[in-house]
């Protein structure tokens, strides 16, 4: 498994978190080769310069596998998080400790006090509260809060259990009052964007406003780069609509989704994310835990196999990998393991028949899509061949599930390596000739040559006029390849 064959076959498609159990040469190649279609950088750890000869890391790789590679960054967003403080401190059950709130770093943490960097969260917490520690491993209860910044915050322990530096702190339902870029996103982000980051992923989304940072960096630079919005937060949920209003895809973050609100409510807010993104033709990632099991083992649970599986099933358009690629003890194996069943599962099953009937953007651009996937299963063609500048056609080709392959056009190695996110789509960088479909004959034919295209089979090409990839998307046309590798259609 996990061969060429397997790659170019499977739809769904496996981003990948690179740490440090992944980040040298050969492992990222493998993994590259094993099926991971995105790296995910997480800005949550490490400095953000240490990240960027990971980029030219993973980039050196395109030579290698032959085709663009995609890089997702992860900002770290207003997630609270325990100062900075030497060694492990076990917190004993129904013991007391105090959360001093202001306190980047404490050099005399201990099991009776810890320093919490927001300083904020002693005025919003109040007697009686929840707080949870390390992904809700731990969890405490407000016994005393000042009600004022900068203060001290006892509490009762709960649940014990080690805690470290920078662990996670969660307050269900408490409107935590930080802005969605803080400074450490904002440096993350310059980073990401001066290093040609595909994708931005955007943490703890609570509505479209919070979007708005990240979509005016990308717009000032000139970019087109994707916005992914990371749905962890319970406001989000009330505020979907005019979230993936403002994005261009959907992250379902179970991680800290799955401490915010009642855990068993995490399906089926999963059910509802994926509906809305797939009635809006976006792409949709399912992350957090999804092989937990295989960080340390070198099988997964049935129960994860399972949960892969349903998740592709509900729609998810992506699957994600985070410890288990980053730190885990099986880096390669997962992949493949994702790789398998995200292919059996495509194979066996039809998917969630969602169209995109909610696209109120781009509206010609998708007609003229919805019409080429016509065209193209009517005339049962072996690929489409789909010109774009930024890769919305791509994007809404995909999205109406042709079952068939996607090869998007384009003379953006940017766009070529961005729609690698969207599910069933490979990319060329061609030249864009006057006449559109010079362009788009030109791509068959290194198509042909590369063995992709075969003789015999009909291709469908989308395209703009008058120029392919710059023109508005305007044109369907079906070509068929002589068994001499010709291309047979009109002009
Ligand atoms: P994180 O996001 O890993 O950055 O926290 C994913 C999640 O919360 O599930
Ligand atoms: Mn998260």
């Amino acid at each position: 498994m996990g061969s060429h064959r397997d790659l170019i076959m499977r739809r769904t498609r496996i981003v990948a978190t690179i740490g440090p159990a992944s980040n040298d040469d050969k492992t990222i190649l493998s993994l590259l080769k094993g099926g991971v279609n995105v790296c995910r950088l997480n800005y949550s750890h490490g400095e953000p310069e240490h990240k960027t000869e990971l980029y030219q890391r993973i980039r050196a790789m395109e030579s290698k596998i032959g085709r663009p590679t995609c890089i997702l960054a992860d900002l770290p967003g207003p997630k609270l998080r325990l100062g900075n403080f030497p060694g492990v401190h076990v917190l004993g059950m129904r013991k007391k400790v105090e959360l001093h709130c202001g306190i980047d770093h404490m050099d005399d943490a201990s099991n009776k006090q810890l320093p919490v960097q927001y300083a904020g969260l002693s005025a919003e917490l109040e007697k009686g509260d929840p707080v949870l520690l390390a992904d809700g491993l731990i969890r405490l209860k407000v016994l005393d809060a000042p009600g004022k910044p900068g203060g001290i915050v006892t509490c009762r322990i709960q649940d014990g259990g080690p805690v470290s530096a920078r662990k996670g702190i969660n307050v269900p339902g408490t409107l935590v009052d930080l802005p969605a870029i803080g400074s450490k996103d904002e440096v993350a982000l310059k980073h990401a964007l001066d290093s040609g980051a595909d994708l931005i992923a955007v943490s703890y989304v609570r509505t479209a406003k919070d979007l708005l940072p990240a979509k005016q960096a990308i717009q000032r630079r000139g970019l087109s780069t994707w916005i992914i919005a990371k749905i962890e937060h319970p406001m989000a949920l009330d505020h979907l609509d005019e979230i993936l209003a403002n994005c261009d895809a959907v992250m379902v973050a179970r991680g800290d989704l799955g401490v915010e609100i009642p855990l068993e409510e995490v399906p089926i807010a999963q059910q509802h994310i994926i509906d809305s993104a797939l009635e809006r033709g976006m792409p949709v990632i399912v992350a957090t835990q999804m092989l937990e099991t295989m960080t340390v083992n070198p099988r997964p649970t049935r129960a994860e196999v399972s949960d892969i599986s349903t998740a592709i099933r509900q729609g998810a358009t992506g699957v994600m990998l985070s410890g288990e690629t980053a730190s885990g003890k099986h880096p390669l194996k997962s992949v493949q393991t994702m790789a398998k069943i995200a292919l059996s599962t495509e194979l066996g099953l039809e998917s969630s028949n969602l169209t995109p009937e909610a696209v109120t953007k781009y509206k010609s651009t998708r007609a003229v899509a919805h019409a080429g996937v016509e065209l193209a299963k009517m005339s049962s063609a072996a690929r489409i061949l789909v010109a774009t500048e930024r890769g919305n056609a791509p994007r809404l080709v995909s999205s109406y599930r042709p079952g068939i392959p996607v090869t998007a056009v384009t003379n953006s190695l940017a766009t070529a390596r961005r729609v690698q996110v969207l599910p069933g789509v490979d990319s060329i960088v061609v030249e864009e000739y006057d006449r559109g479909s010079q362009t788009m004959q030109n791509a068959l034919t290194l198509q042909v040559q590369s063995g992709e295209v075969k003789p015999g089979q009909k291709i469908v090409a989308i395209s703009g006029s008058p120029k392919a990839i710059s023109g508005l998307t305007s044109t369907a046309r079906l070509y068929k390849i002589s068994k001499t590798g010709d291309i047979v259609g009109t002009e």
